[in-house]
C-alpha cells in the first residue's frame, strides 16, 4: 500500500515521519536449550531454559489456565525470531483463534498499516506476540491468574528475541510487562524497561477501530518507538 494510503487509513496524513537505520544487534542468547517435560513445581524454571522448539510445543500443548478448555488452537506468536522490534498484543481472538496467527482480521490490517506507516512490516525484523496464547471467551479480557499462568511464554519469547525495543500494544500487555495497574495515558509518551529491554506503551489496534480520534496519539507513539530506536541503534553503534 503506499504510504499515502497507509497515512490516509490513520488519519494521519499528512505527517512527518522518522526513520530508523540498520544497526548491529547485541548478541543472541545462545545458552537456550531444550527442556524435560515440566513438572508442575518447576514449570516456569523449566519454561525459561526452553528453545524456540520446545517452547512452541509448550504452549501447543498447555493446560495449565482455563483458557485451554474454550481455545481451537493456542496461538504461539509470528515473526522474525531475531527481530529488532517486538510488538505484543492481549490475547487471540476469533480470527486469531481460528488461523493461529496473532492479529489477523480488521485489527491485524491496522497494526499492518501502522507498522507500514514507520517502513516495517510484519515477519521482516519484527516478532508479534500476545499476553496470553489462548483466546479468552467472548473477547473478555484475560483474568490476573490466566496472565500469570501464561507469564513464562512471553517471557522467554522476549529472551530468545532479545528485541531491541518492545511495544506494549494495550493495557493488558503494558500492565504485565511493567507490572503496574497504571493506564495507557499514564504510560505513554516513556521509555520504560521490561525485562531488561526498553519498552514504549500504545492502544491496541481493537481499541484505534472504536476511538478514532485516538490514531492520531497512536501515530505520535510510533515516532516516538522509530526515535527511541534510532538512539537505540546509536549508541550500539557508539559502543562497537
Ligand atoms: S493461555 Fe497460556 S497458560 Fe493458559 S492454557 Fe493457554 S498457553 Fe497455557
Amino acid at each position: 500500500m503506499p504510504r499515502q494510503d497507509v497515512l490516509q487509513e490513520l488519519n494521519l496524513w499528512p505527517v512527518w515521519r522518522l526513520r530508523a537505520d540498520n544497526a548491529p544487534k547485541p548478541a543472541e542468547d545462545t545458552a537456550a536449550v531444550s527442556a524435560p517435560a515440566c513438572a508442575p513445581e518447576n514449570r516456569r524454571e523449566a519454561i525459561l531454559k526452553m528453545d524456540w522448539a520446545a517452547l512452541k510445543t509448550a504452549v501447543s500443548t498447555c493446560t495449565a489456565c482455563r483458557l485451554h478448555e474454550t481455545r481451537t488452537q493456542a496461538v504461539f506468536g509470528v515473526g522474525d525470531e531475531q527481530a529488532d522490534w517486538m510488538l505484543v498484543g492481549e490475547g487471540p481472538g476469533a480470527e486469531e483463534d481460528r488461523q493461529g496467527e496473532p492479529f489477523v482480521g480488521q485489527a491485524g490490517k491496522l497494526l499492518d498499516n501502522m507498522l507500514a506507516a514507520i517502513d516495517l512490516k510484519r515477519g521482516r525484523n519484527v516478532y508479534i506476540a500476545n499476553t496470553v496464547k489462548c483466546r479468552p471467551p467472548e473477547n473478555r479480557n484475560p483474568e490476573p491468574d490466566e496472565v500469570a499462568a501464561c507469564e513464562p511464554y512471553l517471557t522467554r519469547q522476549i529472551a530468545l528475541t532479545r528485541p531491541r525495543l518492545i511495544i506494549a500494544l494495550g493495557k493488558v500487555a503494558a500492565q504485565r510487562l511493567l507490572e503496574t495497574d497504571s493506564t495507557i495515558a499514564s504510560l505513554r509518551g516513556k521509555l520504560h524497561q521490561a525485562e531488561g529491554i526498553p519498552l514504549i506503551v500504545t492502544y491496541h489496534p481493537a481499541y484505534l477501530l472504536r476511538s478514532l480520534q485516538d490514531k492520531s496519539k497512536a501515530w505520535e507513539d510510533l515516532c516516538f518507538a522509530v526515535s527511541a530506536m534510532q538512539g537505540l541503534q546509536n549508541t550500539a553503534q557508539d559502543a562497537s
